[in-house]
């Protein structure tokens, strides 16, 4: 019995030129691109072969923060489902869109108690005039039926988590307990707690366990953010460089002190 291995991409399988480690800068390639083509992600050769490996080992299931159009510019040929947009979009291997989960993100979305549009508002109160953010609302085009809005990105011009966490601690306490703020590196995410690459992992795993109920499923991820979709996977897997590892080896000086 083979088992699946949901994993995130960025930073999991490959990342940007500036995260590759010096003594790995040989013998890249390229992963993703940028909307206008140009090369965004590379794997290094240690990637690429666990890719490959993975690849031999089960079914991949990528779980990723990326929307539908930005995950089409990763260059791995899938053979599976995908979860995207943070886990707003379950997509099928054929690449359609999954309409029973839409269907249930969709009705879950119309029940919450402040929609995103209006915690856009306050984000934008909060900064007020300060200088150097960038801030969107992320949402999915959906063919034939209305954008899927989904939660809120700022980025800042210094490039630094620090320059962020104050705004994110602001945000949290304007939003409260309905709402997750995730922030790592240049970019905080404000997220709807409905959203999460957890609950879509939930309805994936619903499928392949009444399919395939003894087959194990491996998580792998690198933030914060996949911690809940990994708790719902039999065994968890992480880059030994990224948010997650920063946080056990914290656990170790803890106990150390
Ligand atoms: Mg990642």
């Amino acid at each position: 019995m083979k088992p699946f291995i949901l994993t995130d991409l960025d930073d999991c399988l490959f990342g940007t030129r500036r995260k590759v480690p010096e003594d790995q800068s040989e013998g890249l390639t390229l992963a993703s691109r940028l909307i206008d083509g140009s090369p965004s992600g590379y794997f290094t050769r240690r990637q690429k072969h666990m890719l490959e490996s993975l690849f031999e080992l089960g079914t991949v299931i990528p779980v990723t923060a990326r929307s539908l159009d930005a995950f089409r510019r990763v260059d791995i040929a899938w053979r599976a489902e995908a979860v995207c947009a943070h886990g707003g979009l379950v997509v099928a291997a054929d690449g359609q869109i999954d309409r029973d989960w839409l269907a249930q993100v969709r009705a879950v979305q119309s029940a919450s108690a402040l929609d995103v549009t209006s915690a856009y508002a306050l984000l934008e109160a909060e900064i007020g005039e300060a200088a150097g953010y960038r801030h969107w609302i992320v949402d999915e085009p959906i063919e034939g039926e209305s954008p899927l809005t989904l939660y809120i990105v700022v980025k800042h011009e210094a490039r630094e988590e620090a320059a962020l966490a104050p705004l994110g601690r602001a945000m949290r306490a304007a939003l409260g307990d309905g709402w997750a703020i995730h922030l790592n590196g240049n970019n905080l995410a404000i997220m709807p707690r409905w959203l999460g690459k957890r609950s879509a992992v939930r309805f994936l795993l619903d499928r392949i366990r009444t399919d395939h109920p003894h087959a194990p499923v491996i998580g792998m991820g690198d933030s914060h953010s996949d911690i809940g979709f990994l708790s719902e996977c039999d065994y968890m897997m992480t880059p030994s460089r990224g948010q997650i590892a920063e946080s056990i080896r914290q656990v170790e000086l803890d106990a150390a002190a």
